[in-house]
C-alpha cells in the first residue's frame, strides 16, 4: 500500500486532465478542498494565514509553491518572486523565514543558473536577517541539492539549511556530513516514489531510519528540525530531553493541527511550513499520497460543493 499509493499519485500528480480539474474547484471558494492544504494563491492570503497562525504561537516557513521549471524565464519569474516575497515579509512583519526548491530555481537549466538565482535571493535575505530552507525533492537532485547547498556555504552564506530524508539509504552520511559543516538539517521521512536501488522501500525501515537519524541530530546537530507529524518520532524526540530551544519541531499547513497546539502548549517550538501560490497542485498530489484518507475528505469536499452549485 505504501509504495503502492506513492505511485499512483505520482501517475496523478502528471494528468494533465485532473489537473486542469483541481486548479478549476480546488481554491474556488474559502471552503474548497485544496485550502485544507494551502494558504492561498496569492500573498496577501498566506500572510493572512501566516498571522493568524504567529497569534497563535507558531513559528512558521513560507513557501511560495512550484517545482520542474524548465525554462530561464520561469526560474527568473520565481527568483523574482522571491525576492518579491522577501520585501513583503519585511513589510508585513511576519517571521523572515521562507522554504523554496531548486528545481523552481532552474536547477535542471543548469548549475550555474541555479545558484545565480539562489544569490539573487540570499543577498535580500541574508540583509534582513531571513532564513531560508533548501527543501529535497527525487532522488535525481539529492546529490546537486547538496553540491549546490554546500558551494552556497563556502560562499559564507550561513542563513541557509537543508532538508534530508530518511527514506534514502545514503542519508546517514549526509547527516555526519551536514552536521561537520555546522549546517542546520531539517529531517523528513521523505514524499517522493523513490526506486528500491536509492530508498527503502518498505515504510518500517524508513521509520526505523528516522529514528536513528532523529538520534543523530539531536545529540549532535546544529538547531536541528525534526519535520513528521509521527507521534512516535515527536515521543522519542521529546525523550532525548535536549532543551527546547535547541531544536524544533516542524509541521505542514493543515496536517495534525491537535498536535500543533498541544506541542505549542507544551513550551515547545513548533514550525509550520505555509505553502501558497497557484502551483500548488504536485504539492497537494504529495499531501493524498502520504495519506489516502485525505482522498476521502476532497472527495466529501467536492460533492459538497457540487450540490450547493446545483442548488
Ligand atoms: C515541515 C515539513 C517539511 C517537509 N519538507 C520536505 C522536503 O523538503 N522533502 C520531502 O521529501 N518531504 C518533505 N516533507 C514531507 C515528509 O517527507 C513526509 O512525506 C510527510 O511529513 C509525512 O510523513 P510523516 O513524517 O508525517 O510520517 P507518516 O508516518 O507518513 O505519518 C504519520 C502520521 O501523520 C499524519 N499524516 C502524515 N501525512 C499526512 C497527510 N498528508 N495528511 C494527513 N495526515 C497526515 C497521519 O496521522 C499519520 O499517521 C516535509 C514535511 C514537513 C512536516
Amino acid at each position: 500500500m505504501y509504495s503502492g499509493a506513492k505511485s499512483l499519485f505520482y501517475a496523478l500528480s502528471r494528468s494533465q486532465f485532473l489537473k486542469r480539474l483541481a486548479s478549476k474547484y480546488g481554491m474556488a471558494h474559502e471552503e474548497s478542498f485544496a485550502r485544507r492544504f494551502i494558504a492561498g494563491e496569492t500573498v496577501d492570503e498566506a500572510i493572512r494565514a501566516a498571522r493568524s497562525l504567529q497569534a497563535r504561537g507558531f513559528l512558521l516557513t513560507l513557501d511560495y509553491l512550484g517545482e520542474s521549471v524548465a525554462t530561464m524565464d520561469e526560474a527568473n519569474a520565481a527568483t523574482q518572486e522571491y525576492v518579491r516575497l522577501i520585501d513583503v515579509l519585511v513589510a508585513s512583519g511576519i517571521e523572515r523565514n521562507i522554504s523554496l526548491k531548486l528545481t523552481q530555481l532552474g536547477v535542471d537549466i543548469d548549475r550555474a543558473t541555479c545558484i545565480d538565482n539562489m544569490r539573487r535571493i540570499l543577498e535580500p535575505a541574508q540583509r534582513h536577517g531571513f532564513f531560508v530552507r533548501i527543501d529535497m525533492e527525487n532522488s535525481p537532485y539529492t546529490a546537486i541539492t547538496l553540491e549546490v547547498f554546500e558551494t552556497l556555504w563556502e560562499q559564507q552564506y550561513r542563513g541557509i539549511g537543508i532538508a534530508l530524508q530518511s527514506s534514502l539509504r545514503r542519508t546517514e552520511q549526509d547527516v555526519q556530513r551536514m552536521n561537520e559543516l555546522g549546517a542546520r538539517v531539517r529531517l523528513v521521512k521523505g514524499a517522493y516514489k523513490e526506486p528500491k536501488s536509492v530508498a527503502y522501500p518498505k515504510k518500517a525501515d524508513v521509520d526505523a531510519a528516522y529514528a536513528r537519524l532523529l538520534r543523530v541530530l539531536l545529540a549532535e546537530g546544529h538547531y536541528p528540525a525534526i519535520a513528521t507529524h509521527d507521534p512516535v518520532m515527536i515521543e522519542l524526540a521529546r525523550a532525548q530531553n535536549v532543551a527546547p530551544e535547541r531544536f524544533e519541531f516542524q509541521m505542514l499547513y493543515g496536517i495534525r493541527r491537535d498536535l500543533q497546539q498541544s506541542l505549542v502548549k507544551e513550551g515547545y517550538r513548533m514550525r509550520v511550513y505555509v505553502p501558497f501560490g497557484t502551483q500548488w497542485y504536485p504539492y497537494l498530489m504529495r499531501r493524498l499520497a502520504e495519506r489516502p484518507a485525505n482522498v476521502a475528505f476532497i472527495t466529501g469536499n467536492v460533492l459538497r460543493e457540487a450540490m450547493h452549485r446545483k442548488r
